[in-house]
């Protein structure tokens, strides 16, 4: 029998686990294939380990790999990737706003309609703050103008993949993971299953609105160059505009004479160009901080303990 890895990020999730793995398992009694399940316990401070301890005692099916501190949801799916050996691999949360239910019909779709892949979006964002829904929003307008990869608008993490695309993320070994972007990236024929959003059943959400802020930077940096493009247009675009100015103010002096007046405007125009100057060097430096992690080349993920 082919085998299905289900892969779990785990942050603080000591509470939502127990009731995940329930779920999951009546969810999946049906479907013919062996099922694994692979938990990533990544730097939790409550008592996760403990409740993936017992979960691989009582049931052979439960593996864990434990991270030695925190390293994010993207290094957490990027290891229970690596780590994974099924013929199919799904990745969702601990939390149950991915619903288990889903997975039959996701093998179903890439059995018998031939797709590599069968992802989901939320088609609604109810019970979150406007506010992050509209800046969501915004990014996603940005994503679709500037990046050359294909982001679906409210797409969640949760997929059900082939082997062949898991290896294909698995070659992509980039420090700065943005996931959303590299499986749009590696391609494959991907089917869009929406559903509407559910409440995380325990526990709380691990992403303040400065920590989403942070990742959607992340994204355009990490999947287009177009920021840099703008910088070097808006520069060139002052450069014309300081031509004309120069012209307009030459002839001025000559025609008026009285070179002195108009200080306020030139100090309107210094200030103004300065913080366009400072700008275009912040998109830069965010670019040349990326490629310096990147060099580095330091491991995504540390395991402290696995089983
Ligand atoms: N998560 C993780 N590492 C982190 C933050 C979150 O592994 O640093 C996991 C978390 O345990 C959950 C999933 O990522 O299984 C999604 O997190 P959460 O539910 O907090 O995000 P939301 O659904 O609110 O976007
Ligand atoms: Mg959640």
């Amino acid at each position: 029998m082919e085998k299905l890895t289900i892969v779990v990020p785990c942050y603080n999730e000591e509470e939502a686990i127990p009731l995940f793995y329930e779920a999951a398992k009546e969810a999946l009694k049906d479907l013919p294939l062996t099922k694994e399940y692979l938990f990533v316990n990544d730097g939790s401070r409550d008592k996760t380990i403990e409740v993936l301890r017992k979960l691989a005692e009582e049931d052979e099916s439960v593996h864990y790999i434990s991270f030695s501190r925190n390293f994010g949801k993207e290094s957490a799916m990027y290891a229970g990737l690596k780590e994974s050996d099924g013929d199919y691999v799904v990745i969702m949360d601990a939390d149950l706003q991915d619903p288990p239910e889903l997975i039959p019909s996701m093998y179903e779709s890439i059995i018998n309609e031939g797709f590599d892949c069968v992802a989901t979006r939320r088609v609604d964002r109810k019970g979150e703050p406007p506010i992050r829904s509209l800046f969501a929003n915004i990014f996603y307008l940005i994503m679709h103008v500037i990046a050359k990869v294909d982001m679906v608008p409210g797409a969640r993490d949760f997929r059900f993949m082939k082997r062949t695309m898991v290896d294909a993320i698995c070659d992509m070994g980039e420090y700065n993971r943005f996931s959303k972007g590299i499986f749009g990236w590696v391609g494959f024929d991907t089917k869009w299953v929406p559903f509407e959003n559910r409440k995380r059943v325990a526990g709380k959400t691990k992403w303040s609105f400065f920590k989403l802020f942070q990742y959607s930077i992340e994204g355009i940096v990490a999947f287009s160059t177009t920021p840099l493009v703008w910088a070097s247009i808006i520069g060139v675009a002052f450069c014309v505009i300081a031509f004309l100015a120069l012209i307009f103010l030459f002839v001025r002096a000559l025609i008026f004479g009285d070179p002195v007046s108009g200080w306020p405007s030139l100090a309107c125009m210094i200030t103004f160009s300065a913080g366009i100057q400072l700008f275009c060097s912040g998109i830069i430096g965010l670019y040349i901080s990326k490629a310096y992690l990147e060099v580095k080349g330091r491991p995504i993920y540390i395991v402290k303990e696995k089983k």
